[in-house]
C-alpha cells in the first residue's frame, strides 16, 4: 500500500474550543446594497446576527420560483416531494416554458448560492494587492452551525459520542490526473464497518480513531462537535460567479446520509481570488505568495470564532436541550491544489515531496510495497519546526505562516 501512515496526519485534525461568539471583527463591516459581484447575491440583513426563519424575499427568477422554494424550505419537503410539485405546476399551468426550477435540487443550489436562512454576510478586506482590494464575503460560523443544528430532523441523526465498531481499514488509492502528470495520491481513507448481520455500510465519523482521541481531549461532559470544511465550485459556476470561491460548513455529528443532503450545509463565506494581468504575472512568486496569504487571512476570519475560545467551549441547543460542544474541525474537504494551498506545500507535482499528507519522496510514490515506517506524516507540529528553522524548503512547504498551526 502506498504510504499510510497519512491516515494519522493531525494539520487537518485541529482542536479547538469555542467561549465567546463575537462575530463582528473591527475590520469587519456589513456588505452595503452597493457591492460589486456580490449584489445579487448578498442580501443586506437588519437583524445583526441573530437568525430568524428562513426566508425566501430575494430575487428569484420569478415570484412562482420563489414560491415554490419558500414552501419548499418552510415545511422542509424532500426532492421527491418537491420535484412532484414542480410536475404538478408543469401539467396544470400549461405554460410554453416553465417558471420553476427543473429541479428542486437546482433551485437549492440556486437558493444555497444567493440566499441561505437570513444570516448577514460580512465583509473583510483581507489582502491588497496591485492596488486593488480584495474581500472576504462570509458569515458567521456559529449562526452556521445553529442554523444546521436547528433543522427539525437534525436531533433523530445525529451522534453525541464515539462509538467502538469492529472495523476494517480500507486504504484508497486514486489517480490523479494534475498537471497533465498523473501521480498516485495517497487520497482516501475510509472506514468501513462490519454490522452485527454482516451488513457492510460506510461508517460514521464517530467510530473513527480521530473521533476517539477527540473525545478523550474534552472534559467530561462535553460533546464533540466535528466541523467539516469544503468548497463546491459548481455552484459557483451556475451564476457565473467564477471568480469567487465558495467555503461550505457541514457537521460530522450528523450521519452520512442525512449529511449528504443538501440543507444539511450551510455557505461559509466565498473567498476572494486574485486578478493577475498576464501570465508571467500569475507565474510569478509575489503573486502567488500574495494567493496564498489571501486564502489563509480568509481561513482566520472565518475561522475565528474557534481561536478566541478559552477552553471553555460552546454552549448549543439541539432538540430544545443545551449541550455543551466543542468544535473542532475534523475533515477539510479539497481537490489536490486546493489541499496543497491549504496546507502550504508545494503545488508542483515535480517536487520532492509532493504529497501533502506525508513526506512520501516523488520517487516512492508510485511504490506499492513502501511501508509504513517508510514515511512520516506531516503534521503541524514537524512542519512548523521546519517553518520556525528556516527549513520549510527542504520539506517543500511554502515560506508563509499556516493558518491551521494557530488552532490549539
Ligand atoms: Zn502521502
Amino acid at each position: 500500500m502506498v504510504h499510510e501512515s497519512c491516515s494519522s496526519d493531525q494539520s487537518f485534525q485541529s482542536m479547538m474550543s469555542i467561549t465567546e461568539v463575537d462575530d463582528t471583527d473591527q475590520n469587519t463591516e456589513e456588505v452595503g446594497q452597493n457591492e460589486n459581484v456580490f449584489e445579487n447575491i448578498l442580501e443586506e440583513s437588519e437583524s445583526s446576527a441573530e437568525e430568524s426563519e428562513p426566508e425566501t424575499t430575494v430575487n428569484y427568477l420569478n415570484e412562482a420560483y420563489g414560491d415554490l422554494m419558500s414552501l419548499v424550505t418552510k415545511h422542509r419537503l424532500s426532492n421527491v416531494t418537491g420535484n412532484a410539485i414542480i410536475n404538478f405546476f408543469n401539467k396544470h399551468a400549461n405554460l410554453k416554458k416553465s417558471l420553476l426550477p427543473k429541479s428542486i435540487e437546482q433551485g437549492r443550489k440556486y437558493m444555497d448560492s444567493m440566499n441561505l436562512p437570513s444570516l448577514t454576510y460580512n465583509k473583510t478586506c483581507v489582502i491588497k494587492y496591485n492596488n486593488i482590494e480584495y474581500y472576504l464575503y462570509h458569515r458567521s460560523l456559529i449562526n452556521c452551525i445553529k442554523n444546521i443544528l436547528s433543522i427539525s430532523d437534525i436531533p433523530q441523526n445525529f451522534v453525541l459520542n464515539f462509538e467502538k465498531v469492529k472495523v476494517i481499514i480500507l486504504y484508497f488509492m486514486q489517480f490523479a490526473q494534475f498537471n497533465g502528470t498523473v501521480t498516485i495520491a495517497c487520497y482516501l481513507l475510509t472506514i468501513i464497518n462490519l454490522k452485527h448481520n454482516g451488513e457492510r455500510v460506510y461508517a460514521e465519523q464517530n467510530t473513527g480513531i480521530w473521533w476517539e482521541n477527540a473525545e478523550k481531549s474534552l472534559p467530561p461532559g462535553a460533546k464533540l462537535l466535528s466541523l467539516i470544511l469544503y468548497s463546491d465550485s459548481t455552484n459557483v459556476d451556475t451564476l457565473g460567479k467564477s471568480q469567487l470561491h465558495p467555503i461550505y460548513l457541514s457537521i460530522g455529528n450528523i450521519k452520512n446520509w442525512r449529511r449528504n443532503k443538501q440543507d444539511a450545509k450551510q455557505l461559509l463565506g466565498y473567498l476572494p481570488i486574485l486578478k493577475s494581468g498576464d501570465n508571467t504575472e500569475k507565474k510569478s512568486e509575489t503573486f502567488k505568495n500574495a494567493a496564498r496569504e489571501a486564502f489563509h487571512k480568509s481561513l482566520e476570519v472565518l475561522l475565528d470564532p474557534l481561536l478566541k475560545s478559552n477552553n471553555k467551549g460552546i454552549d448549543l441547543t439541539l432538540n430544545h436541550e443545551k449541550i455543551w460542544f466543542y468544535p473542532r474541525i475534523s475533515v477539510i474537504i479539497a481537490d489536490w491544489p486546493e489541499a496543497a494551498t491549504y496546507c502550504l506545500t508545494y503545488k508542483s507535482s515535480m517536487s520532492n515531496y509532493p504529497c501533502h499528507f506525508c513526506l512520501v519522496t516523488r520517487d516512492n510514490l508510485a511504490d506499492l510495497d513502501l511501508r509504513i515506517d517508510d514515511v512520516i506524516p506531516r503534521t503541524h507540529i514537524n512542519m512548523q519546526q521546519h517553518f520556525n528553522q528556516g527549513s520549510g524548503k527542504s520539506v517543500c512547504i511554502e515560506n508563509l505562516d499556516n493558518f491551521f498551526w494557530k488552532l490549539p
